[in-house]
């Protein structure tokens, strides 16, 4: 990386912290002419643009510097336990278009993603680009991710995923940076990103048919040593029984709490999406066990609060998006059982998003990593462009 480079102008211009020529100057400490022939040499890549009305700068108003949204596009899916969301996005991360799909884990890898890469290429074409505008590929897997090496490890939903080489499977069709991640990470990296950026420490629980959770911490999403961070799913609860989970341990959170668990207990339906709509239906037995998975799940939160000290818990999913009957049981356990220091400022909410969260939060991964100053500036230095042939 060139420092003060073209990516880390283009990163100022991107994040808003300088959106001036003399913005630049001034945060950069570099001469006029140098900041010159940084934006030459962004604006030859057409990655930026002036816009066409002046900003009040340090001196004179002036015109001021946009990313250029359309430079290229990025491909987000968020792959589903029932469905899987597959998405282009420009650059400011809006969706271009995108499709809902149901399709089975349970096929395998290489079934399901050449059917993504089969759903993405006609997607792409009735937006109307090239594949060539692709500029890079964000993947959110409901299972523990080994990040760097992207590939599902451990125990989880995705049988016959273990070890899969995806990134490779993937390459085969999107010569792109492809990265992979845990969902739930994702969903955690959208949340702080675009509705809790000036917090350092979040923690996210995504209450679905299963249980898991991602944690923000000192600003950076925490994926642990083997990607297994925040798998609160299936760690014991005691106190509650030891029913069968579907990992084959007792007494899980998830086989108590989790929406399939749920739907177990109300003798109805097999997943989250089951008991959201009794719940939607006023049917008071649904409630009433929501109440109590919000208190169980309550138990685990807590711990994680007492450990992470965050600034904001957020809660996700159907079974907390669907009335507040969870986040009442979990506000009440948290509150009782962690020192006061802990829960002066702490807030506890409900995600905002209504959907497509995942999707976002593959776009940030991926977007993070194609615009970051290190990977532009090595793309502009071989005289290349910087996406390919992107539009
Ligand atoms: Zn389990």
């Amino acid at each position: 990386m060139i420092e003060d480079g073209p990516g880390r102008v283009l990163e100022l211009i991107t994040t808003g912290s300088a959106r001036t020529r003399s913005e630049i100057a001034h945060v950069t400490g570099l001469s006029r002419s140098t900041v010159g022939q940084r934006l030459d040499t962004l604006f030859a890549a057409q990655l930026i643009f002036e816009s066409t009305e002046n900003v009040p700068s340090r001196g004179r108003p002036s015109r001021g510097l946009e990313l250029n949204p359309r430079a290229g596009v990025l491909i987000s899916v968020d792959v589903g336990e029932e469905r899987t969301r597959i998405a282009v996005l420009d650059l400011n991360l809006a969706i271009l278009g995108d499709r809902v799909a149901r399709l089975a884990l349970g096929d395998g890898p290489e079934v399901l993603l050449d059917r993504i890469t089969a759903i993405l290429r006609e997607l792409i074409g009735q937006i109307g680009l090239d594949q060539s505008a692709v500029a890079g590929f964000g993947l959110g897997l409901p299972a523990p991710v080994d990040y760097e090496a992207g590939r599902v490890q451990g125990w989880s939903i995705m049988s016959g995923w273990e070890g899969y080489d995806i990134r490779r499977h993937l390459r085969r069709s999107w010569p792109v940076p492809i990265l992979i991640d845990n969902d739930v990470n994702l969903l955690t990296l959208a949340e702080h990103r675009r509705h809790f950026a000036d917090q350092r420490h979040l923690f996210f629980v995504k209450a679905g048919t299963g249980i898991g959770s991602g944690m923000v911490i000192d600003g950076a999403v925490n994926r642990g040593a083997q990607g297994a961070a925040g798998d609160i799913g299936h760690a014991h609860i005691a106190g509650f029984g030891d029913p069968q989970c579907r990992c084959g341990n007792l007494g899980c959170l998830e086989s108590l709490a989790g929406g399939w668990a749920l739907a177990r207990d109300l003798g109805e339906g097999h997943d989250a999406r089951d008991v959201a709509e009794r719940i939607r239906r006023g049917d008071s037995a649904a409630v009433t066990s929501l109440r109590k998975a919000g208190r169980i799940m309550g138990e685990s939160v807590a711990y994680a609060t007492s450990l992470l000290n965050p600034d904001v818990i957020v809660l996700g999913g159907l079974l907390a998006t669907t009335g507040d009957d969870l986040l009442a049981g979990i506000r009440q356990v948290v509150y009782q059982r962690s020192l006061p220091l802990a829960t002066r400022q702490l807030r506890i909410v409900v995600t905002k998003y209504k959907a497509r969260a995942g999707i976002a939060g593959a776009g940030y991964l991926v977007r993070d990593h194609v615009l970051s100053p290190a990977a532009l500036d090595a793309r502009l230095l071989i005289g290349r462009s910087p996406f390919a042939d992107a539009l």
